[in-house]
């Protein structure tokens, strides 16, 4: 055991079974652990206990439209790529009640909820995620208006992430160069070696999670294997989009036949920006119970592909599902750009493995480079 913590940006090495002691510096800190787990047949984001909880010797199976999970021959911790959930549902919630009404002795009562904003340590978070989340940042804490709820959700987490050694079968995150190493913006980073966990310290506050473990500066060893599992995996991509002046292609081909042809399958059935980290739109609704004595008013998660959305004034400027593709793609890879100066795809291939008809974002993008393109 060391009573001193290490430097910021050191790395070094803790032996596997000490997670557990990572997770119990948390605990005491005062955080809820939140991390993957194996629920709902898939690799899901779950509030977990200590290491037992997480899908240890578990993998996946990806392809557009399938997910499977798979057992491993090994007993790997974090050997499986991302899931259905992000750690949006963490951060900005799909259903929030921003404020309550009763009515009261002739009178109404306002109130906002009540519930303490939680604390929580992500853990497993993917270099995707953690581009991912840096852009909901810029949504929604980057202009003169921020989001109170989503910071200070953000403002009190804690980003334990893992660098990238298992990509799955629709990752892309090498091509939008979010990944497989994580970037900035982690408070402790593990690499999974065969014995070890390679540890890189990102902030004061994973310093003090790490003080008191047993950790030991990293030999060269290991942070050439580390180096090299990484380089392995970006050559294992199952998914490339070339990127290449992208926005202005698409840019150029709003009247791309692909448009049409892609319309014929989509469901407009939401599934891709529900499942997406970045996506953020949102409805708000009055719920009231069925006495008509209080009401409130909820925050949902919502769509650009659910016709509603589109809804202005008294007609729906976007009422065909080729519209709505058209629009969702755009602003993805070009339109989110003039609006953030960021992508708003960060290449974790969920709406590819999520869409029930497999429609798959990077073989769209190349149809309408390669198909007759302006
Ligand atoms: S558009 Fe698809 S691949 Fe890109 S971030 Fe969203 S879910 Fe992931
Ligand atoms: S692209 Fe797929 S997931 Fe997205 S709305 Fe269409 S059918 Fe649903």
């Amino acid at each position: 055991m060391t009573d001193t913590a290490p430097m910021l940006g050191a790395y070094v090495s803790i032996p596997k079974e000490d997670l557990q002691g990572i997770f119990d510096a948390l605990r005491r800190m005062g955080y809820t652990l939140v991390g993957p787990t194996l629920g709902e047949g898939a690799i899901i984001y779950d509030e977990i206990e200590g290491v037992d909880d997480l899908p240890i010797g578990w993998g996946d199976e990806q392809e557009a439209g399938t997910y499977r999970l798979r057992r491993r021959d090994d007993g790997a911790y974090f050997g499986y790529a991302v899931g259905p959930h992000s750690w949006k549902k963490y951060l900005y919630p799909p259903v929030m009640t921003l404020f309550s009404v009763e009515r009261r002795n002739g009178t109404f009562k306002l109130a906002a909820p009540s519930e303490e904003t939680p604390r929580y340590a992500f853990i497993g978070v993917r270099a995707c995620e953690l581009q991912a989340i840096a852009v909901q940042d810029r949504v929604f804490l980057g202009g003169p208006y921020q989001e109170p709820h989503y910071k200070a959700r953000r403002q009190g987490a804690f980003i334990l992430a893992v660098n990238c050694t298992e990509p799955g079968g629709t990752c892309f995150c090498a091509s939008m160069r979010t990944g497989p190493r994580v970037g900035p913006g982690f408070d402790l980073a593990l690499t999974e070696l065969e014995e070890v966990f390679l540890v890189e310290v990102g902030s004061e506050v994973g310093r003090q999670v790490l003080a008191g473990l047993d950790w030991r500066p990293a030999g060269a060893f290991e942070l050439q294997a580390a180096r090299q599992a990484m380089a392995e995996a970006e050559q294992r991509m199952g998914r490339r989009m070339e990127t290449s002046d992208l926005p202005n292609l698409l840019y150029q081909n709003l009247e791309h036949p692909r448009w049409d042809e892609v319309a014929q399958r989509c469901l407009s059935c939401t599934n891709c920006t529900q499942v997406c980290p970045t996506c953020f739109c949102s409805d708000v609704v009055e719920v009231s119970d069925l006495t008509g004595q209080k009401t409130g008013r909820v925050r949902v998660w919502d769509s650009c592909f659910s016709l509603e959305f589109s809804h202005v004034h008294g007609g729906n400027i976007r009422p065909a599902t080729r519209s709505r593709y058209r629009q969702w793609l755009t602003h993805k890879l070009a339109s989110w750009i003039d609006q953030f100066g960021v992508s708003g795809c960060v290449g974790c291939g969920r709406c590819i493995t999520w869409c029930p008809v497999g429609i798959d974002i990077t073989e769209e993008v190349n149809a309408i480079r390669t198909e007759g393109a302006k």
